[in-house]
């Protein structure tokens, strides 16, 4: 008897938990209190929790990097005419991380650092790049190669859609860097600060600060900024990682 009890007590329990967990991702979600989630799906979000987002802004702090990454630490970045790239990073960033959490998703601004084994559904790395050629502009990203997350190539493609749909930027894809498809922070193999590998990755470069277009384009990095959140959601709902409509109540009332 006093065994039935106890195994009433830890289902019960377990009941508790689960219910304190289901109304937390439905809160994240944006589904009123109270809504049925109508599938499997929904049942499989609550278990993974809130969506997280780590959005790292390229370069910054990056005199400080680890040993196994000391090569790096005088790569601080583009700089054209006083303007510096981890400046326009951080500003996208900054405004992007105000946009995502809006519509209720858990951000984390991460360095130019990143904690072993990092984890989150998803990673954006920011950056803008420069030439020695001021004709040359546009946007481009690249996933790790060889591919490290079946995921990677949709949230390209999520994200490039809507940076290339919702901005001025070009399609500079055909620059992509070997450095960009072998980003230390994504490379797990050589690194032991990089991200896990079941968390999506993809780095992306904003325009060119050598471009005078591009450098229009990035005085403005809250329309970069929407871009890439569109795309961010674009993906977590092409993942059913989050239902169908807006993100969050606050996603309804953008302009
Ligand atoms: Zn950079």
């Amino acid at each position: 008897m006093r065994r039935l009890w106890l195994a009433a007590g830890v289902v019960a329990a377990a009941a508790m938990l689960l219910a304190l967990n289901w109304s937390a991702a439905l809160n994240v979600a944006g589904v009123k209190r109270g809504a049925v989630v109508p599938s499997l799906r929904g049942a499989l979000n609550v278990f993974k929790g809130p969506v997280r987002i780590g959005l790292q802004v390229g370069h910054l702090g990056e005199e400080r990097m680890p040993r196994e990454l000391a090569k790096l630490r005088a790569a601080t970045g583009a700089e054209v005419g006083g303007l510096e790239e981890v400046d326009v990073n951080l500003a996208i960033v900054r405004a992007l991380a105000a946009r995502l959490r809006a519509d209720g998703f858990e951000v984390e601004v991460l360095g130019a650092t990143v904690p072993p084994g990092y984890r989150a559904t998803l990673v954006l790395a920011v950056h803008a790049d420069a030439s020695p050629n001021p004709a040359r502009e546009g946007y481009k990203s690249a996933i790790f190669l060889p591919v490290r997350n079946p995921r990677d190539p949709l949230l390209k493609l999520d994200v490039d859609r809507a940076v290339l749909a919702e901005t001025d930027l070009g399609n500079d894809g055909r620059n992509v860097s070997l450095d960009m498809l072998e980003y230390y922070a994504f490379n797990a193999r050589r690194f032991r600060h990089s991200l896990s590998r079941g968390t999506a990755a993809l780095i992306v470069e904003m325009g060119y600060l050598s471009n005078r277009k591009d450098r229009a384009e990035l005085r403005h990095p809250a329309v970069l900024a929407r871009a890439l959140a569109d795309g961010v959601v674009a993906y977590l709902h092409d993942i059913q990682r989050i239902p169908p409509g807006p993100p969050g109540a606050v996603a309804a009332e953008r302009p």
